[in-house]
């Protein structure tokens, strides 16, 4: 798995102009003339190159602009780069994250060991200097995520081994190095969720799923317990079983499950969907493309990198992961468009596409949520195509019986920046899901799918607050730049990291 987070990376105070390092990384945002007292020492003890590069033009201040400079003998940083953090009026942590980034990959493409951030000038006043620094921190971890793991060479080049923090008051050390401590939490989450999905599904099988549950619950003191096929048949789970049918690989379903022992905690329930490769069976997927469709276990994979950030935060709540694990696969034992499969609530269902796997392991897993009494239960999931023509690169959608929670995981994607978008859970559009023979039918083709799919689900939904998220189209991005430089982008983790904090504080 994945380690590369940093050894080191340290709050300290001081004085930028005295403080030895590879280089001194200095924020300014678009427009800004002024430099403040630190800055204003640097400049006179190095030839006024800040105030030049201002002056004429070479640095404004864009977001993400980034100009070396070389400022000589009279101070001990060797280098100083300006970093644009453009109009300050569209300050947000995103941008906290995207500029750390920026640093990290143009100072580790560089072969530097080490950089010094002068951090004032990324405070301000509506922003918290906590959250500032634990997202600069995220920003900067997940920017230096690499999978090598089937790589036969590793590249051999110097990595980045220290960040300092530089402030120039010792009030607040302690505070922000907690602050530190917390993102580099959030970041190895992010980094389980990434490597769960980068994974090829010829590694990353449902038993391999239930293997990184045990090895997380041995290191992390979580309580785990898998289930197998003959345990998931003989607890009702008929639709969930439908999907195992076409597959050699064992399903599994996983439960991890954080402070379970503390019986006066709150419970909230993630679900999160383990297709481990998806063919999409008889109904069977076009050939371009479907090598994306190891990706199908991206909720499953969210929910797992939750768990752990979860656990190292010791985040106070009673945390409940379930993982329907399994392929979808064709075979002469397959179940088949028409079959009528029953769901551990009774309902019986019938199948149209086998492609629309997804939503009847969830079926099954939302009526085994229901035993926990659960504050609220969210399931994850690549869930259909129609949230990507609905929502493009850029929503994650949302669907929710209850208002608050709703808001609650709004709430948390605006400070994480894996923002959802709240659809309609309207009783017409049911309608679709009619069925002569069964209770329901599972799809009920294009017209408004994602929407369609949420409806189903909530028919296995009973007697708690339940919120649906649909990540499909979002979990892998080739476009390798800030703080995404691998295929899986892990999205849904830091969502459900920063929701279960807020819950709880
Ligand atoms: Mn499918
Ligand atoms: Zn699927």
């Amino acid at each position: 798995m994945s380690t590369n987070i940093l050894k080191q990376i340290q709050v300290i105070s001081g004085a930028p102009e005295k403080y030895n390092t590879e280089v001194l990384v200095l924020f300014r945002f678009e427009g800004e003339a002024n430099l403040n007292l630190q800055e204003s020492v640097l400049d006179e003890k190095s030839n006024r190159q800040i105030k030049r590069s201002i002056r004429n033009g070479d640095f404004k201040g864009r977001a993400n602009e980034t100009l070396m400079l070389y400022p000589g003998d009279e101070i001990r940083p060797d280098r100083l780069l300006l970093v644009g953090l453009g109009k300050p009026a569209h300050y947000s942590l995103e941008t906290t994250r995207l500029v750390a980034a920026t640093v990290a990959r143009k100072l580790q493409k560089m072969e530097l060991q080490d950089f010094t951030i002068f951090l004032p000038a990324l405070f301000r006043e509506n922003t918290d200097a906590f959250s500032i620094v634990r997202e600069f921190v995220v920003g900067t971890q997940l920017s230096l995520y690499k999978f090598t793991e089937l790589k036969s060479k590793r590249e051999k080049t110097k990595t980045l081994e220290a960040v300092y923090l530089l402030t120039d008051s010792q009030q607040d050390l302690e505070k922000l190095q907690q602050a530190v401590e917390v993102g580099k939490n959030i970041a190895r989450g992010v980094y389980l969720t990434r490597d769960l999905v980068n994974w090829p599904s010829n590694f990353a099988t449902p038993s391999f799923l239930a293997d990184q549950a045990e090895t997380l619950a041995k290191s992390l003191n979580l309580k785990v317990e898998v289930f197998s096929e003959e345990k998931i048949a003989s607890l009702g789970m008929g639709a969930f079983c439908g999907v195992t049918r076409g597959t050699d690989e064992p399903a599994k379903f996983i439960i991890l499950e954080h402070n379970s022992e503390k019986l006066d905690l709150e419970t909230i329930v993630l679900i999160g969907k383990g297709v481990t490769f998806d063919s999409g069976g008889i109904s069977i997927k076009p050939a371009e493309g479907m090598e994306r469709m190891k990706s199908d276990m991206g909720g499953a994979a969210a929910v797992m990198g939750a768990m752990m950030s979860a656990a190292l935060l010791e985040i106070p709540l009673h945390v409940v992961a379930l993982i329907p694990a399994t392929e979808n696969m064709l075979s002469g034992k397959s179940y088949k468009p028409a079959d009528v499969v029953k769901a551990m609530n009774g309902k019986t269902i019938e199948v149209i596409s086998t492609d629309a796997e997804g939503r009847l392991l969830l079926a099954d897993a939302l009526c085994f949520a229901a035993q926990y009494g659960a504050k609220a239960v969210i399931d994850i999931a690549t869930l259909t195509g129609a949230r990507t023509i609905a929502l493009g690169d850029y929503a994650i959608g949302l669907f929710s019986n209850s208002v608050p929670l709703a808001r609650k995981l709004e709430f948390a994607g605006q400070i994480t920046f894996e923002r959802v978008w709240q659809l309609p859970l309207f009783d017409e559009y049911k309608k679709v899901l009619e069925s002569y023979v069964a209770d329901i039918k599972h799809s009920g083709g294009k017209s408004g799918g994602a929407i369609v799919a949420a409806k189903f689900l909530q028919e296995f939904v009973d007697g708690y607050d339940w919120a649906h998220l649909d990540i499909a189209g979002l979990v892998s991005d080739e476009k390798n730049e800030f703080y995404t430089p691998g295929w899986a982008t892990g999205i849904g983790c830091r969502l459900l990291i920063q929701f279960l904090s807020d819950w709880a504080s």
